[in-house]
């Protein structure tokens, strides 16, 4: 069987990656993989056995016993550690402040990386759409498809705080600039690397912002399967 063609979509929180991600491969009749959750459902377990996500060698301990499973059907997500489903928990803002500390140990975005690129492989999918930081330079560079999908702050603070309607905008702003300032240091990921598109949503809209994807998708894979 052919390796699955790789859509690779990096940006910052807020962009709208996620969502349109997923739009995107229920449309292509891809299979999705969300790389944040991975961080994410490590920083989770992290936090389950006590331990602090800046500390680096609590973080390689915990990943020891990682057992880390993740649908990557667009229509099913789900992401679970051992028995336990996180699909939510992973998303509580005191596991969003902790997850940079993991992303931060080289040696866990090497193992990440490899089951990133095996659970393509073994997605049984003809294509897959996969999203988050790194994914145009390191984890897929070869991607037939490559974009970047960016957004002005104040949009992305104001979209991340209509999503958690729960929580004070302010402090919803305050700590995805938090996130970005830390995960800036590890990654890139508001410049584009050579061959990558840049899709900017600041002035679109959902379906508009699915539609320009969906066009790049389209242009890149012409002549493929
Ligand atoms: O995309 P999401 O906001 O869920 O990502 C959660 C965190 O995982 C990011 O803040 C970042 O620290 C890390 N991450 C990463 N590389 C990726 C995806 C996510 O470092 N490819």
């Amino acid at each position: 069987m052919t390796d699955p063609i790789t859509i690779a979509i990096d940006g910052p929180a807020g962009s709208g990656k996620s969502s349109v991600s997923k739009e995107a491969a229920r449309r292509l009749r891809y299979g999705y993989l969300d790389t944040g959750a991975a961080y994410r459902a490590l920083a989770w377990h992290v936090l389950q056995h006590g331990a602090d996500t800046s500390d680096a060698a609590a973080v390689v301990d915990a990943a020891g016993d990682f057992d880390y499973a993740i649908s990557l059907d667009p229509d099913e997500y789900w992401v679970r550690v051992g028995e336990t489903f996180v699909t939510d928990a992973i998303r509580e803002p005191h596991v969003s402040s902790a997850v940079s500390g993991v992303a931060r140990v080289p040696v866990i975005r090497e193992q990440v990386n490899v089951l990133f690129r095996r659970l393509v492989a073994e997605s049984g999918r003809p294509g897959v759409i996969v999203e988050g930081r790194d994914i145009t330079t390191v984890v897929a560079p070869d991607a037939l498809v490559r974009i970047l999908l960016t957004a002005a702050p104040e949009v992305r603070a104001a979209r991340r705080s209509a999503e958690l309607t729960s929580q004070d905008a302010a402090a919803v702003a305050a700590a995805l600039h938090k996130r970005d300032a830390s995960d800036s240091q590890v990654v890139d990921f508001l410049t584009a690397a050579p061959g990558v598109t840049v899709v900017d949503s600041t002035d679109l809209d959902f379906a508009q912002t699915v539609d320009t994807v969906m066009d790049v998708v389209r242009s890149g894979t012409e002549g493929s399967r």
